[in-house]
C-alpha cells in the first residue's frame, strides 16, 4: 500500500463520528439512528474495499460521504420489490410481476386493502358470508360453471382438486402431458404431493382413447388432462379430444379434470389473437372441473380458479386444505373487479393492460423505438451502437408457446469484438442500476428493447442521462 492510501485510510472516520457530523442529524430524525448507522457503515466498508488512493482521497471529503451515505440510505429504503421497465418482450412475465392489473381493480384493491369490509358476511342476513361469493356468479357467467371457487394461484387448485378428488387413488394422464413450468411445478410431483398415484398412459407423442379405457379402474380417482401450455408437440402425434374423453369418464363413473394453466375468459380471435383454450369450451367438452390462474392471460391478481360441477366444487371446498390456500381479500377485490371488465368485451382492450399490451400494432411499438433511438445511443456513446430492430414478442407464462407477436424496439451492440461478452453485460447491468431498473433481453450478441410493453416513454427517456456503464461492475 502506498504512503499515499495508507494516509487516505487513516483519515476515513469513524462510524461514530461520521454519525456527529452536522448533516447526519436530519438523517437520524427521519430516519431513525440505527437504519443511518447501517448506512454509514455500508458506505465505509466499501470504501475501504474498493478505495484506492484517488477514491478515498476524495470520499473523505465529507460533503461527497453525505452523498453516498443520503444515495445508500435511499436505496435501503426502497419499496421492494419496486417497479422495473420489461422491455424483455414477454407480455406476462412471471418474475417480473406477471399481468399488470387495471386500474380500476388495483384501486379497489387498495380499499380493500385498508378499510374493513364484508369479505366473509352477509350484509342481507347479518350473518357470516362466504369470500368465494364475491366473485362465483361472475366466474360462473363468464364460464357456464355451476359453480366456482378461487385459491392462492393455479398450482394450489390443481393440487386442492387432486388431494380432494384422488388422495390413495390413481390419476390417469398422458405422458405427453406431464409438463414442468419454471421452477418446482412438475405435474408428477404435485400429483404426489396430492397424494395420488400418477398413472402414466399413452406415449410422449401420441395417446389413444383405448389408452384411457385401459387404465380406468376401480382405483382411478380422476382423470386427468393437462394443457400443454408451455411447449408443443409437433410431428407425429395424437391426443384424445376432450369431448371424447368426458363421454368415457361419464360411463366409467369418474370425474375428468381438466388444467388449463393460462386459459383465457374471452376467444381471443375476435382481437385478432391466436386462439387460447377457454374455461367455458373445456366444461362445454364435458370436463367435470376446470382450473386455471388469474394472473396470466386473464389479467387479474395472482390466483387459482376452480370451476364445475357444483357438487365437486362443495366437496373441494370442504377439503381442509382449502384454509391453507385460500386467497385474501385483497385478491378478492382485484379479482371481482377484473372479471366485471370482461362482461364489456368490446372495451376489454382499453381496460386490461395485458391485452392493450398484447394488442398494441407493431408499427405503434416501432415508431416509439424512433422515437427513443438517439436518447439511447448517446447514453452509450462509444460503448455500443443502436439501431431500430424488428422482433418478436412473446405471450409469455405459458399461454401460446408457439405463437410470437410483430413486436420493434432497439438492439445496443458493443462496437468492439473483443470482449464485447463482459461489455454488453456490463451495458445491461447499467441499465438494470437505473432507478426505475429497465430489463431487456439479449439475443445474439446484442442487448434487445422491446417497447411493446413501455408505457411511459418519458419516463423512460428521463433517466438515460444517468446511465453510467463505467460504474457498472
Ligand atoms: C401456469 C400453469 C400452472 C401453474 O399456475 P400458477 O398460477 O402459476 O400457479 C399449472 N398448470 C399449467 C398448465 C400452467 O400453465
Amino acid at each position: 500500500m502506498s504512503a499515499r492510501d495508507k494516509a487516505a485510510f487513516a483519515s476515513l472516520p469513524s462510524v461514530d463520528r461520521v454519525l456527529r457530523a452536522a448533516w447526519a442529524a436530519p438523517l437520524i430524525a427521519d430516519r431513525g439512528r440505527p437504519q443511518v448507522t447501517d448506512a454509514i457503515r455500508a458506505v465505509l466498508v466499501e470504501l475501504r474495499a474498493n478505495g484506492g488512493a484517488a477514491t478515498l482521497a476524495t470520499a473523505i471529503d465529507d460533503s461527497i460521504l453525505r452523498v453516498r451515505v443520503t444515495e445508500r440510505l435511499e436505496a435501503m429504503t426502497q419499496p421492494s420489490p419496486r417497479p422495473v421497465f420489461n422491455l424483455t418482450g414477454t407480455v406476462v412475465h412471471t418474475n417480473l410481476g406477471r399481468s399488470r392489473l387495471a386500474e380500476s381493480a388495483a384501486a379497489v384493491m387498495a380499499v380493500a386493502a385498508t378499510r374493513p369490509s364484508n369479505l366473509e358476511f352477509d350484509l342481507a342476513e347479518g350473518v357470516r358470508g362466504d369470500r368465494d361469493g364475491h366473485v362465483e356468479a361472475l366466474v360462473c357467467r363468464l364460464t357456464g360453471a355451476e359453480a366456482s371457487t378461487v385459491v392462492n394461484n393455479n398450482a394450489a387448485a390443481v393440487l386442492l382438486v387432486l388431494n380432494t378428488l384422488a388422495q390413495g387413488r390413481e390419476v390417469p394422464t398422458s405422458r405427453g402431458e406431464l409438463i414442468e413450468i419454471g421452477g418446482s411445478f412438475r405435474m408428477p410431483e404435485i400429483m404426489a404431493s396430492a397424494g395420488c398415484r400418477l398413472r402414466e398412459i399413452g406415449t410422449t407423442n401420441r395417446v389413444h382413447l383405448e389408452d384411457y379405457d385401459a387404465a380406468i379402474g376401480g382405483e382411478t380417482g380422476v382423470v386427468m388432462k393437462v394443457h400443454t401450455s408451455n411447449y408443443a408437440i409437433v410431428g407425429f402425434t395424437s391426443s384424445v379430444a376432450e369431448a371424447d374423453i368426458a363421454k368415457l369418464c361419464r360411463t366409467r363413473g369418474v370425474p375428468f379434470v381438466i388444467d388449463l394453466g393460462s386459459g383465457s375468459l374471452v376467444d381471443l380471435v375476435r382481437y385478432g389473437l391466436p386462439h387460447e383454450p377457454m374455461p367455458s369450451e373445456a366444461l362445454a367438452h364435458g370436463a367435470d372441473l376446470v382450473t386455471f390462474s388469474g394472473d396470466k392471460l386473464l389479467g387479474g391478481p395472482q390466483a387459482g380458479i376452480i370451476v364445475g360441477r357444483a357438487d365437486l366444487i362443495k366437496q373441494v371446498k370442504r377439503n381442509p386444505m382449502k384454509r391453507a390456500l385460500r386467497v385474501d381479500k385483497t385478491t378478492i377485490a382485484a379479482l371481482s373487479s377484473t372479471l366485471a371488465l370482461y362482461e364489456d368485451p368490446d372495451r376489454l382492450p382499453e381496460r386490461l393492460p395485458v391485452l392493450r399490451e398484447l394488442l398494441r400494432p407493431a408499427a405503434e411499438v416501432r415508431a416509439a423505438a424512433h422515437r427513443l433511438r438517439d436518447g439511447v445511443a448517446a447514453a452509450v456513446q462509444g460503448v455500443a451502437t443502436v439501431e431500430v430492430v424488428d422482433c418478436e414478442s412473446q405471450i409469455g407464462s405459458g399461454a401460446l408457446p408457439t405463437q410470437t407477436i410483430a413486436s420493434a424496439g432497439l438492439a445496443i451492440r458493443p462496437v468492439t469484438d473483443r470482449g464485447a461478452g463482459s461489455v454488453l453485460n456490463r451495458i445491461a447491468r447499467a441499465f438494470r442500476d437505473l432507478p426505475v431498473p429497465v430489463i431487456g433481453r439479449t439475443h445474439e450478441g446484442a442487448l434487445v428493447f422491446d417497447f411493446r410493453c413501455l408505457d411511459d416513454e418519458a419516463a423512460f427517456a428521463a433517466q438515460l442521462s444517468k446511465l453510467d456503464i463505467s460504474r457498472a461492475g
